[in-house]
């Protein structure tokens, strides 16, 4: 099967801006920054969605919050920030690889469109 455009990230097969790394999670700048700060977080394991995880991913979603929200921390966004998971073709997801956006640097309207 053909990598996801997120593991070829991951395998450094295509450049990013990377922010944080460990064994089981990536994050790096979005490439078409939506906010001042936009970064994905992805887990290395390519789930399509969050709509395709199973309980056998529980741990890998709940390290992928609490790292999400390190990174924010990280990025100097304790004004606040927003996380997004957009899971299929109306949810706004155009990449089939789960990322969660961490978004922050000035102030987010609600609710989105
Ligand atoms: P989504 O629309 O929720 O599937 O989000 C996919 C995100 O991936 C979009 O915000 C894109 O701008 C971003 N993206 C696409 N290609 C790249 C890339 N090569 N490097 C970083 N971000 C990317």
């Amino acid at each position: 099967m053909s990598k996801t455009l997120f593991e070829k990230i991951v395998a450094r097969e295509i450049p990013a801006q990377i922010v944080f790394e460990d064994d089981l999670v990536l994050a790096f700048h979005d490439i078409h920054p939506a906010a001042p700060t936009h970064v994905l977080i992805v887990p290395k394991k390519p789930i399509a969605r969050i709509g395709e995880a199973t309980a056998d991913d529980q741990k890998l979603l709940g390290h992928l919050l609490l790292k999400a929200a390190e990174v924010a921390k990280k990025l100097d966004l304790q004004n606040g920030y927003r996380l997004v998971i957009n899971n299929g073709a109306a949810g706004g997801e155009t990449v089939p690889h789960l990322h969660v956006h961490i978004l922050g640097g000035h102030h987010l309207t609600w609710p989105p469109g």
